[in-house]
């Protein structure tokens, strides 16, 4: 399968249409942005990284009953994907506290949730992804309530999936965000990417963060930080 035209650039990633109208392929750059685009910069190899890693995962995902839009690894940087209309939402599970969420409530990060959380933001850079609600979601038509129902399932799943994978590879996860895609009969799958772009992940035993908030907050090693999490996930997938 050949890359044809350019369909869309986004931060990390390229996507190209192919002779089947129903694939697209992905194309991972090492470009790493935070902050809604406001930091920029390059992170050597992470293009790789991210690929195999999302892809791994999502494969393991498939298994184990989520669809996802995944159908074959090219590659090093390039995957085949099912075209899927992106459901304008991003959707946050979280284990800990951390990030915006410490921010929002005034809480220190590290703090470990009884049970997991999840929320929901519309995919809008030009509002900063507002956070949402079910209501609003369905107010704003961004999804029928059967669909947030899935979506909502389907994340709390992945999120078992993940959290017992990751902690097998010693590394406790944090939180993450998922996008899923609507396919042409309306099925509703995961989609875009599970990387250390879009997961919280921190050594369990040192707490060494090993994701992009090395990058997001100037903590320097974050090349090592993404080589030392898929070196994890190889030796233990
Ligand atoms: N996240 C992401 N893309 C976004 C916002 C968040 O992949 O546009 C991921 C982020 O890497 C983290 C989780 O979602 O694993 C929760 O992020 P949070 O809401 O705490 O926002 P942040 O602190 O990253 O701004």
């Amino acid at each position: 399968m050949n890359k044809g035209e350019l369909l869309y650039e986004g931060k990390a990633k390229k996507v190209y249409k192919t002779d089947d109208p129903d694939l697209l392929i992905v194309s991972y750059k090492d470009d790493a942005t935070a902050f809604n685009g406001l930091k920029r910069g390059t992170i050597q190899g992470k293009g790789v990284i991210n690929n195999r890693m999302s892809n791994l995962l999502m494969k393991r995902l498939g298994e184990k009953g989520i669809p996802t839009h995944l159908v074959e690894e090219l590659s090093e940087r390039d995957t085949l994907v099912k075209r899927v209309s992106i459901v304008p939402l991003e959707v946050i599970v979280r284990n800990i506290s951390a990030g915006s969420f410490s921010k929002r409530y005034g809480v220190e990060e590290g703090i470990v949730f009884d049970s997991p959380t999840i929320e929901i933001s519309y995919k809008n850079d030009e509002l900063g992804d507002p956070l949402l609600n079910r209501y609003h979601a369905l107010a704003l038509k961004l999804a029928s309530e059967e669909e947030l129902q899935t979506i909502k399932e389907y994340s709390f799943r992945i999120n078992d999936e993940l959290k017992s994978f990751w902690s097998g590879c010693g590394v406790t996860l944090v939180d993450f965000k998922l996008e899923f895609g609507r396919l042409p009969d309306g099925t509703i799958v995961l989609a875009d990417e599970i990387s250390p772009d879009t997961c919280r992940l921190w050594d369990s035993a040192t707490g060494k963060k090993l994701d992009k908030d090395r990058f997001r907050r100037d903590l320097g090693g974050v090349e090592d930080a993404y080589q030392e999490i898929m070196q994890r996930l190889r030796d233990n997938i």
